[in-house]
């Protein structure tokens, strides 16, 4: 059955399937983790008795969509050399955890130049992207997805344009897809508030890296307005981006089958802020029948 893939970032704490879970617990029918601490480069190797009861659990709790995140310490784009192969190593790590889970999408922040220049930088994270699809055949069905950025400092991929650049020098580019975040999205100065805006950034996607190379997206509202280039999450419907912006992607069915995921800030308890941003965003789909059956009114 295809329809939206709603769910939100949750705590592996106690074992990385325990975020299944939170996700059933939340309604959702997909969810995202870290595969480990997400401050170090890496990990032990992916525990096997909770790898084996991640893949029992997941069709067993409804949960349809599964996707880690990349430690923030990988920078494939930097200029020097020991920080470089040092990123490649955790990419690796993080693909190779992520395929022991059965996990075909990790998110990647691009990286940032720090002073080399963008073009030095795109090309080195492509370069990057080609000598580890060459070290790990064996994860040639586990994807990077390049994370669309804000722009902040001199990080990278803050336009779908930049991202199709680094792309486009990747010889295996099956292995890699994009994650949009709208919040990312509107710091970069994409205006998707209005129907006319959200059509001019479906536009440029199409015409740079195709929307079949979106694989998920991460729905986060702002704290800052367009072209702020400033990435600060807030709860949905409650800073720049609104619930129009929202609507525009729920309700456009290209998206039914591709993840969405909350990385908003939890409240003390971890759950209650995640059940109300999620009713949120259920709240704003036209046709209830799309909507994961947990999160129906
Ligand atoms: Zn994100
Ligand atoms: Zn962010």
């Amino acid at each position: 059955m295809s329809g939206l893939l709603l769910g939100a970032h949750m705590s592996i704490s106690g074992g990385v399937s325990n975020a299944l879970d939170a996700a059933a617990a939340a309604g959702s029918n997909a969810v995202q983790v870290f595969t480990k601490n997400n401050r170090q480069w890496g990990g032990p190797p992916a525990d096997q008795a909770d790898a084996a009861r991640w893949h029992e659990q997941m069709p067993a709790l409804g949960v349809e969509y599964a996707v880690s995140h990349a430690t923030y310490l990988i920078n494939l784009a930097s200029p020097k050399d020991d920080l470089w192969a040092r990123s490649i190593g955790g990419q690796k790590d993080e693909l190779q955890r992520a395929q022991a889970y059965g996990i075909r999408h990790v998110v990647l922040h691009p990286g940032a130049h720090t002073g080399s220049g963008e073009e030095a930088g795109l090309a080195r994270v492509a370069a990057a992207l080609n000598r580890l699809h060459a070290e790990l055949p064996e994860c040639a069905d586990t994807l990077t997805l390049l994370e669309l950025t804000a722009g902040q400092g001199t990080s990278l991929g803050y336009s779908f344009g930049q991202l199709a650049a680094i792309i486009a020098d990747v010889e295996t580019q099956e292995r890699v897809g994009v994650c949009v975040d709208t919040c990312h999205a509107l710091g970069a100065g994409y205006d998707f508030r209005t129907a006319e805006g959200y059509a001019a950034m479906i536009g440029e996607i199409e015409a740079t890296i195709g929307l079949s190379t979106v694989k998920c997206w991460h729905f986060n509202d702002s704290k800052f307005d367009v072209g702020s280039r400033k990435d600060r999450h807030t709860h949905i419907g409650e800073g720049f981006v609104g619930l129009d912006g929202f609507s525009h992607i729920l309700n456009d069915l290209r998206w039914d089958g591709i993840g969405m995921l909350l990385e908003t800030p939890k409240d003390e308890d971890g759950d209650g802020n995640d059940a109300r941003n999620l009713a949120a965003l259920a709240g704003l789909v036209d046709d209830p029948t799309r909507v994961p059956p947990g999160l129906r009114g």
